[in-house]
């Protein structure tokens, strides 16, 4: 039997990450230098799954544009998503038979504690996305997407704030912080030297185990998204398909997860175009 794992990696919660100047491809003077810390915490992602025992790793990078790994730098046994637009956007690669996922880099949900938290776009276009009513963070997102296919999530690193986040929602995941918030722009961050350290060694025990996880599948799931103001669900309610909860706000019901997420996620693409 052959083991395939599946590294989904943000930039936000990588080890020395605080600031919009490090994550922003096209304004971010320190972007260039974020990339190659985010190349190092991937590569130790992906040696702690071999080491750990899988024969094939998947790494999906899953920021902004989604391309912000170095190609040339990453470990060539992995084989790297890269580019977007792609079906099921940070989880990708979810559908190839994976046992199980990893994800690295990650951060909390908008108006809670942490560094840089949000939930797929920034303040100016959602205040909040919401699973059955429960406001979301990205974390609860891709469970869901992975969880119809059967995949767990066995590991999440990043800010201490998000790891507490979802441990509520998988008790036993393997957390990994790299750096405690002191505000949402400032941070206690370990050394990416030692964080990579700690996501290898971390990402090998993930791995030995990963029959201990269990995937998260929704029978029937609401996904609703509050805009930032009306126009946004205004424009979102173009879709036949889509629900409005109020002014602010709306909704789409089903019992295919992956299905109401990517419907919700066209409808932020589209409010997104408001601030182009
Ligand atoms: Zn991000």
């Amino acid at each position: 039997m052959t083991i395939s794992a599946l590294i989904s990696i943000d930039m936000e919660g990588i080890s020395g990450t605080v600031d919009t100047d490090q994550t922003n491809r096209y304004r971010g003077q320190d972007y260039q230098h974020m990339r190659n810390i985010m190349t190092l915490e991937g590569n130790a992602a992906i040696e702690g799954c071999f080491e750990g025992g899988a024969d094939r790793v998947l790494i999906a990078d899953s920021h902004g544009s989604f391309r912000n790994l170095l190609p040339d730098l990453i470990d060539p046994r992995a084989e790297l998503i890269t580019g977007a637009p792609r079906p099921l956007c940070m989880m990708e690669g979810a559908d190839q038979n994976i046992d199980i996922a990893l994800c690295i880099g990650y951060h909390n949900r908008p108006g809670e504690p942490g560094v840089l938290s949000h939930t797929i776009r920034g303040s100016s276009v959602i205040q909040n996305i919401f699973i059955n009513n429960i406001p979301a963070s990205e974390f609860d997102l891709n469970l869901g997407i992975a969880g119809q296919y059967n995949v767990p999530i066995g590991l999440i690193s990043g800010d201490t704030d998000i790891i507490r986040e979802a441990k509520k929602s998988i008790p036993n995941i393997i957390g990994v912080s790299v750096k405690e918030a002191i505000s949402t722009h400032s941070a206690i961050s370990l050394s990416p030297q030692n964080a990579c350290e700690l996501i290898k060694k971390s990402s090998k025990e993930c791995l030995e185990n990963y029959s201990i996880f269990k995937p998260k599948i929704y029978e029937n799931v609401k996904l609703s998204v509050e805009f930032s103001n009306d126009l946004m669900a205004d424009l979102a309610c173009y879709i036949p398909e889509i629900q409005r909860e109020n002014r602010k706000t709306i909704s789409y019901e089903s019992d295919d997860f992956v299905s109401a997420f990517k419907l919700i996620y066209a409808t932020i693409l589209l409010a997104g175009t408001l601030t182009n």
